[in-house]
């Protein structure tokens, strides 16, 4: 049984919270002792359907390791996070086979790390192999959507692949698509360079996520007929956006937020590996990148072109907040109750039989400051 004394995300409120086992018990008023400004805030833990690995390990890697891929998802509870999607791009079929097994066997092994991993993300390596959309995904590993390979990786991971990234374009995509979708696969469009019919297609056949709308696209497109105007303004789309401060300019956040409505956006950081390191030169088979003084990841030898995000998901609500005026409650929801909503995970509700996913922090200008993070009822970072 633990208890917290905090102030509710969504209402301000000073509240006290007990738990039992994995659950909220009580959520009572309390009365502060001084000032209530000095409270720190408690919310649901952040949920990010993207992460690539952390600390230098790639969950892309072909020689992953189960006990790397559990320090890699770990990791993510000092920045507020319960549960998160190891994602996995472009790669050969042993590559992606090797990662599935690993990360399969991490859960199996660790029952935090099964909590937390709410499935996989396979991020390709059905997509445009056009420069632009296909982003830093390698182009030698490109192929057309086949499921008899997905259906070999799924049994692989153990059924834990629950989203995919896909381009609509990709020869037998449509189909692809309606298989998954049938299967309990979330569909995701990204790396594309889908007409605004294609779009419509793979909408029609049951996508209903757009990944990193606004990145992994061509520098120049058609003013109007053009792949982010037509999910932008698609109401059965989500849009998950990369909001690092970096991926996307401030008035594009805000443009998104207000065309979807905060209740259709998901924040996600797409943290590379190379997150959690600190600023310096790192090689990958992806090639060279370098961490900047301001965070800003970026293929080594210039300063503009961006090899990943290296910030972790509590600097994107920070951000969110920053770029498009929402509320804490939105902003926290957009990295919490969303994705939990679209992958049909629970949602920790601040109340009475409420899993106890929580964290508590302080915001700070460039990201929150977490002093704890409970799972399951249980602290897991910091301390209360
Ligand atoms: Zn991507």
């Amino acid at each position: 049984m633990l208890t917290l004394y905090a102030r509710r995300y969504d209402t301000g409120e000073p509240v006290e919270i007990t738990t039992e086992g994995d659950r909220v018990a009580e959520v009572n008023p309390a009365w502060p002792k001084g000032d209530v400004a000095e409270w720190p805030f408690v919310a649901p833990g952040l949920f990010d359907l993207q992460i690539n690995g952390h600390g230098g390990v790639w969950f892309s890697d072909d020689a992953l390791t189960p006990e790397q891929a559990a320090t890699a998802i770990r990791a993510y509870l000092k920045f507020g996070v319960t549960r998160l999607c190891p994602t996995l791009i472009t790669n050969s079929f042993d590559g992606l086979a090797q990662g599935l097994r690993a990360i399969r066997a991490a859960c199996e092994r660790d029952p935090l790390v099964d909590h937390m991993v709410a499935g996989c993300h396979l991020e390709g390596p059905f997509i445009s192999s056009e420069d632009g959309p296909r982003g830093a995904h390698p182009k030698e590993h490109v192929r057309p959507a086949d499921w008899d390979e997905f259906a070999r990786l799924q049994e692989i991971s153990g059924d834990r692949v629950r989203l995919m990234t896909l381009a609509p374009e990709v020869p037998g995509a449509i189909d692809f698509i309606r298989r998954a979708v049938s299967s309990g696969v979330v569909i995701a469009i990204g790396h594309t360079a889908a007409t605004p019919e294609q779009i419509q297609a793979a909408v029609d056949a049951g996508a209903r996520l757009s990944t990193h709308l606004g990145n992994g696209s061509h520098a120049m497109v058609h003013r109007h007929h053009n792949y982010i105007w037509e999910q932008a303004s698609e109401p059965r789309l989500i849009a998950s956006l990369i909001v690092d401060g970096h991926h996307l300019p401030a008035s594009l956040v805000r443009a998104f937020v207000r065309l979807k409505t905060p209740r259709n956006v998901i924040l996600t950081c797409d943290a590379a590996g190379w997150a959690g390191c600190p600023p310096g030169v790192y090689e990958s088979k992806l090639g060279k990148s370098e961490i900047l003084d301001t965070g800003k990841l970026v293929v080594a030898g210039q300063r503009e072109l961006l090899a990943g995000s290296a910030q972790e998901t509590d600097v994107c609500v920070v951000k969110v907040r920053e770029f498009a005026g929402v509320s804490w409650r939105d902003a926290i929801h957009m990295a919490s109750k969303h994705p939990a909503q679209l992958l049909k995970c629970e949602f920790p509700r601040l109340k009475r039989g409420g899993l106890a996913d929580l964290f508590v922090f302080r915001p700070g200008a460039e990201r929150l400051d977490v002093s704890a993070t409970v799972v399951r009822g249980e602290v897991r970072f910091g301390a209360m």
